[in-house]
């Protein structure tokens, strides 16, 4: 397929990036008020970046007071994506958590004013120590995108999250930020370090690093109130900031309730509160309660300034808060001084700043929206394009197209407080490829994503699929606006609703499930296809491994209808050995062929995410005995382990504790999801119920929770305590502590193969005290440490049994692991 991003580099080409403004939900209302905040930030030349981990990392109440208080250039450099973190939310893991948390990121910064940055690292999972974490990680390709994002953002002063000073007290992506952090400042300003990077870039030397500390990193307020404070700043974080209402403390805590998948809701606080900042290197501020003293931040800072200061104070003084109006002809003026710098780089924020506040304070508002949320390649779309102006003169607009995206007239006349609807077309060729996030388009390794196009590691996220430039004059001033597409929609219940618009393929395939677990009878694959345009005639195969059997080898489809699925089944019989491959769907329109599926991710507190991946999935099949028939599941968090439940041939009822029936006899275990005693407070509620169904004959199996944050009446009738030990090496040795417990015996002998191939780590949150009564069934560590023997334990109660087990049966089962599923068909069968 011939790979279309042209519209891409002519935007970047043209310094002409999108702001993560632009691509929100909602946009920000400007009162008069709000806008003199802005001008007032045009006076200041200072820049900040905050540098952490993961997404929730960033202290939001520092980075406000940064963009607001200060003023300053303000960014969070989050080293990753956060994806292998948990949901609360959703059932989304792994890339698709990360895309959800580099929107929720975006959103944080909406409100707080800063701007986002990450690296091609990639969140694999909790990593106790930064050798592992940079190991895992590419080190060198994680300090090049860092020293990229400071030679591109030119912070004045880096203040780290965490202490690169240090390692083992906290998760090794933590330090590992911070240790890459200190290196990048040492080494942007050289010559020497990255020198391909300097085509486009200069070397940037920061003037100071700081370490973001507060008690908590001293182990108490105590200990801290007695600590050396002299390499100590300290600053009053607590700033009312009368043009929004809101005090700082407020901003932060709307920012952070951003982080929803991560249950991050917090309450904002009003009055003083104090930031510590430890001095770490480069110039000591001259003042020890600004962060910039000693740094000129003011417009004297570059050639030809000081023109640019006597405007700006100018306009600062005679601002007409009943009136924004009235301050246009100056704000034009200084435009033109600004334009006349030749510093690119202040000049190009700096420009790009004062276009939007002459935009706003004419009250110019322009958006283009198409009535359905993605186009097709081959598909023509009619577009609507408003053009407003608010102002009380005539405003020029002059709508420059493309070949995909046509204006039908090129220029309009607007008199005040008029708005006119003009249409443009949208035609996409064939071969453009479909919308997805830019660092999942080619596949990564365990600890980086691949991006083959260095330009793109200074976004957040993707442009969006098409922009249109609109030139507007307003007096002697053109501001070109780069417009993105959007669709927009009116819904009855949440209003006006604005989403990005997408790029979709003829024809999305889904196959059902991830995974396949076979035995010895045939099993059904259902493929979902989704037509995105009318379709006459299909064929649909499933290319599958040689030893396995599909009927029928090719299905045609007829009179497919946009935006109707419909269910194609195919029988697939496994080979009578053991075995495991992958199975690919496959259609076919005329010469055209289709293999991706398009994921859509949609939550009302971010924009809707697409992701597209191969419609394929994994066929196992495992030296496997199961007879439970009937399994009752209450969900938790989120996890499928109730599919794989099913993928070995059980009955799987699920349920809520509210809704878990009296009776549970029919039922030859209960299972209850990954952190069901954190998420549902009523849990304990269904305790007795279950006790009295375990000691009748019945078995519990309880998964992972973390430790903290429930109630311990939530895990089943005998005592267990939870620590945080975990084993983070997927690989790590398992030693059996009770070889000759049924549960390693029957229906099917457990050995060490069905501890090979595990992903991602083997288990977390495991008990580290329980009832005499249980047994314990395996031992396992990481390197360098102790043995925990708590990821399964088993035991008697009444005629039945009680299981607990911190294993990541939640992410094996779905990766198609034999050996989890051998060792949960036996948890599934210990009463029989
Ligand atoms: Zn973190």
């Amino acid at each position: 397929m011939i790979k279309y991003s042209f519209l891409f580099l002519l935007s970047l080409a043209a310094g002409l990036k999108m702001t993560a403004q632009d691509n929100r939900l909602t946009q920000k209302p400007t009162s008069s008020a709000a806008i003199y905040h802005q001008i007032e930030k045009l006076g200041f030349l200072g820049t900040a970046l905050f540098v952490a981990a993961h997404p929730d990392d960033e202290n939001t109440r520092l980075i406000s007071w940064l963009a607001n208080d200060r003023n300053a250039q303000t960014a969070y450099l989050s080293v990753t994506r956060g994806d292998g973190g948990q949901n609360l939310i959703g059932p989304q893991l792994r890339e698709q958590l990360g895309l959800i948390r580099t929107q929720e990121l975006l959103e944080a910064r909406n409100i707080d004013g800063g701007e986002q940055f990450f690296t091609r690292a990639n969140d694999f999972g909790y990593s106790k120590h930064p050798d592992e974490t940079l190991e895992i990680w590419n080190k060198q390709e994680v300090l090049e995108d860092m020293v990229r994002i400071i030679r591109t953002f030119k912070p004045d002063v880096i203040i780290n999250r965490f202490d690169h000073r240090s390692p083992g007290t906290t998760h090794g992506h933590h330090t590992s930020s911070a240790m890459l952090s200190m290196t990048a400042y040492e080494i942007a300003g050289l010559k020497s370090a990255y020198g391909q990077q300097l085509a486009t870039l200069e070397p940037w030397q920061a003037a100071r690093i700081f370490f973001n500390t507060s008690w908590w990193f001293y182990g108490s307020e105590d200990a801290f109130a007695k600590a050396d404070k002299t390499n100590l700043i300290q600053l009053d974080a607590g700033t009312y900031f009368p043009w929004s209402g809101y005090s700082n403390g407020e901003v932060a805590a709307q920012s952070r309730s951003r982080h929803q998948s991560q249950g991050f809701g917090s309450s904002g606080s009003r009055g003083e509160q104090t930031e510590y900042l430890e001095f770490l290197d480069g110039s000591f501020p001259t003042n020890k309660d600004d962060v910039f003293s000693g740094i000129n931040t003011t417009w004297t800072r570059v050639k030809g300034g000081a023109a640019v200061e006597k405007q700006w104070q100018k306009i600062c003084a005679s601002y007409d808060f009943k009136n924004p109006e009235a301050s246009l002809e100056e704000l034009i003026t200084m435009r033109k001084l600004i334009n006349n710098l030749k510093d690119a780089h202040w000049k190009k924020i700096k420009l790009a700043a004062i276009d939007y506040i002459i935009l706003q304070v004419a009250g110019v508002y322009i958006e283009l929206s198409a009535s359905e949320p993605h186009a097709t390649p081959g598909e023509v779309y009619n577009l609507n394009l408003e053009l407003t102006n608010r102002s009380s003169k005539n405003i020029q607009f002059s709508i420059q197209g493309n070949n995909v995206l046509k204006p039908t007239e090129t220029s309009h006349d607007i008199a005040g407080n008029k708005s006119i609807d003009t249409k443009m077309i949208l035609q996409v060729p064939q071969g453009y490829e479909s919308s997805t996030p830019y660092w999942l388009q080619q596949p990564g390794t365990t600890g980086m994503y691949t991006v083959n196009d260095k330009n793109y590691i200074t976004l957040p996220e993707s442009q969006p699929a098409f922009n249109t430039r609109v030139a507007v004059t307003i007096g002697t001033a053109t501001i070109v606006k780069t417009v993105p597409l959007l669709f927009k929609r009116t819904d009855p219940v949440r209003g006006e609703v604005r989403e990005p618009f997408y790029v979709v393929p003829a024809l999305s395939l889904a196959i059902t499930n991830p995974v396949y677990i076979f035995n010895n009878n045939p099993q059904e694959v259902q493929v979902t296809v989704t037509p995105f345009m009318d379709i006459a005639n299909a064929a649909l195969v499933l290319r599958h491994p040689k030893s396995w059997t599909i009927a029928p080898a090719n299905q045609s489809l007829k009179n497919l209808k946009k935006g109707i699925s419909q269910q194609v089944a195919f029988t697939v019989t496994a080979p009578k050995t053991a075995s495991q491959g992958s199975i690919h769907a496959q259609a076919t329109v005329g010469q055209l062929s289709y293999s991706q599926q398009i994921i859509s991710l949609e939550y009302n507190h971010i924009p809707n995410q697409q992701y597209v991946i191969d419609a394929t999935a994994t066929v196992v099949k495992p030296a496997l005995i199961n007879d439970a028939k009937r399994v009752a599941y209450i969900t938790g968090a989120g996890d499928e382990v109730a599919l794989a439940i099913e993928a070995i041939g059980t009955t799987v009822d699920q349920f809520v504790p509210a809704n878990l029936p009296m009776d549970l006899s029919v039922y030859n275990a209960v299972v209850i999801g990954i952190r069901a005693a954190n998420v549902h407070d009523d849990l304990p509620v269904a305790q007795t119920r279950l006790a009295n169904y375990v000691n009748n004959g019945g078995t519990l199996i309880m998964q992972y929770n973390t430790a903290g944050r429930f109630d311990k009446d939530a895990l089943g009738p005998l005592d267990i305590t939870l620590s945080r030990k975990r084993v983070t090496n997927e690989n790590a040795v398992v030693t059996f502590l009770a070889p000759n417990h049924k549960i390693l015996n029957a229906p099917n002998k457990i050995t060490q193969d069905d501890f090979k191939n595990w992903v991602q780590e083997r288990g977390l949150y495991f008990p580290d005290k329980w009832d005499a009564s249980f047994e314990p069934i395996l031992g396992m560590h990481d390197d360098d440490e102790e043995m925990t023997t708590g990821s399964l334990i088993v035991a008697p109660y009444g005629k039945g049994h009680v299981i607990y087990t911190g294993l990541s049966l939640f992410r094996e089962l779905p990766a198609g692991v034999p050996g989890a599923y051998r060792l949960l068909a036996n948890m599934l069968n210990i009463s029989n």
